[in-house]
């Protein structure tokens, strides 16, 4: 008999999880309260037209995300922007991401000598610390004991934090720079100017159909408990519709957001305070489009201050410069959340409007609301998360994905789901190392696996270069 494994949640982490499981020869059944797939990486369709709503760009050092796109997807991506602005100060700053000098000179005007050489000093250090700065060991550790009683803010100077470093904050946790852990932060940074980045030109659709394929998936089903008895994972329980539904099994992987999880499952206190201890912050997501280009060709994507109620906000792609992703996200717009959508339209349209125009008319919106948030691992992180998988030597057969594991990313999140497969195959030690994709794929039609795919632009051109080399 096949050896059933239950996943519940299927975003990114929980497909992904699917995807290994068959590889390792096991039966998953994933398990989604909602009624689609893809979570907050999920798309959405107008028309013709689809649009992310939540993560779509990847790197081209990704190991597992490339592996799984060698699979099925020919190697023709967008590519990211190579430029972008920073409001400092209210004032816009470019920055070409091919422009090293250029850049130099922009960020001296934006945050002054003493920040761009305190930039370049943490950059450096990220870099030189990269092989061993990773969500788990021993780097990680050593920065919180020393840094992480206080936010980034208590060791850069003020526009340096708001202006270049809140870059990271808000976009990799909706967070301010004073909530924000300088041990995380300079996680962010070790990955800085890494590969180049892309997207799927058919949208993160593609690769939920692909991995949803041929796995017993079920929408409208809500877990609302796993149940464990004398040690070890016995059935899961909860809700399609009005029906209850309970299935006996000995495995389980939860892929849910980490605030989700003590509402499927008993967690000891320690684990329920390390869970707590790691904050999302929610934050809107809309897509917009306009009769004319709001972007140029040297304007695509911008990164706004501390006051602001927007986030970031870039181009849909580059060829698409009439379609804006607004994101409404950090302290300012948390409390708007709760406003309608066109009033929440208005409110980003506004702010974007303070920095650059928008022409033209819009024919289009659609807001997403990720009330659930984004990760923002918070302080003293690595401890909370080895309390967290503490429980998984407490109960046997439960395993965890999700994006507070391995980084709040596609690829952090399937590291996770293969760590969550390895540990239920009896693998020990699976959520202390970084895993590769497995080079005998499970698909009889996959081309030729190439190490270090570097993805190659539909245009032609090379991909983007070292973000690090265009900033210092
Ligand atoms: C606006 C935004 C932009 C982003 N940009 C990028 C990007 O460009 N690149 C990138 O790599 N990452 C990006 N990210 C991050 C990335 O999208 C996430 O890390 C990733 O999608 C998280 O996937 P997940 O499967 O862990 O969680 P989710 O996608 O949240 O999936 C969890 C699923 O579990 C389901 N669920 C919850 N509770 C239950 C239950 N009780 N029973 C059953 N199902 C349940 C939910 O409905 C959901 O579908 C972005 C995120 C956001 C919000």
């Amino acid at each position: 008999m096949e050896d059933v494994v239950y996943i519940i949640g299927g975003g990114i982490s929980g497909l992904g999880a699917a995807h290994f499981a068959r590889a390792h020869g096991l039966k998953p059944v994933v398990l989604e309260a909602s009624d689609s797939v893809g979570g907050r990486a999920g798309a959405i369709c107008n028309g013709e037209q689809w649009y992310e709503t939540g993560g779509k760009n990847f790197a081209s050092d990704w190991t597992l995300f490339n592996g799984i796109l060698r699979t099925f997807h020919p190697p023709s991506f967008d590519r990211q922007h190579p430029s972008f602005h920073i409001v400092i100060n209210g004032r816009l700053h470019g920055f070409d991401k091919r422009a090293a000098l250029t850049n130099g000179l922009t960020m001296m005007r934006g945050i002054g000598l003493g920040g761009v050489l305190r930039f370049n000093a943490l950059l450096r250090r990220a870099a030189r610390e990269r092989g061993d700065l990773a969500y788990f060991g021993d780097a990680i550790r050593a920065y919180e004991e020393r840094h992480d009683d206080q936010p980034v803010t208590a060791y850069v100077p003020r526009a340096l934090a708001q202006g270049p470093l809140r870059m990271f904050t808000v976009i990799m946790g909706a967070a301010e720079p004073d909530e924000f852990s300088f041990a995380t932060l300079m996680l962010l940074l070790a990955s800085f100017g890494k590969g180049s980045h892309h997207s799927l030109p058919q949208t993160t659709r593609v690769l939920f159909d692909y991995l949803a394929r041929d796995v017993d998936t079920r929408t409208g089903h809500r877990v609302t408990n796993v149940v464990v008895e004398n040690g070890r994972v016995r059935a899961v329980e909860g809700r399609a519709g009005e029906k209850p539904f309970r299935y006996q099994t000995g495995k389980v992987i939860t892929a849910t957001p980490l605030h989700r999880l003590p509402h499927i499952l008993e967690l000891s206190s320690e684990a329920g305070y390390a869970a707590q201890s790691i904050p999302y912050h929610p934050l809107a997501l809309i897509n917009a489009d306009y009769d004319a280009d709001v972007f140029t060709p040297t304007m695509n994507s911008i990164m706004f201050d501390v006051g602001s109620p927007l986030g970031h906000c870039s181009a849909n792609r580059m060829y698409k410069r009439h379609s804006v992703r607004f994101t409404l996200s950090g302290r300012h717009a948390r409390p708007l959340l709760v406003l309608d959508d066109e009033r929440l339209v208005s409110v980003a349209e506004n702010a974007f409007r303070r920095v650059h125009p928008i022409p033209g008319k819009r024919r289009f919106t659609h807001v997403t609301r990720h009330l659930g948030g984004i990760c923002a691992y918070g302080f003293h992180y690595s401890l909370a998360r080895r309390r967290l998988l503490a429980e998984l030597d407490r109960v046997g057969g439960l395993a965890f994905a999700g994006d507070y594991l391995f980084g709040h990313n596609m690829e952090g999140c399937l590291q996770s789901a293969m760590a969550a497969v390895r540990h239920l195959t009896g693998e020990t030690e699976c959520y202390q190392r970084l895993h590769e994709y497995p080079q005998d794929t499970d698909s009889s039609d996959a081309p030729p696996p190439t190490q270090g795919l570097a993805p190659p632009c539909p245009d032609g051109t090379k991909p983007t270069g070292d973000l690090k080399a265009a900033m210092s």
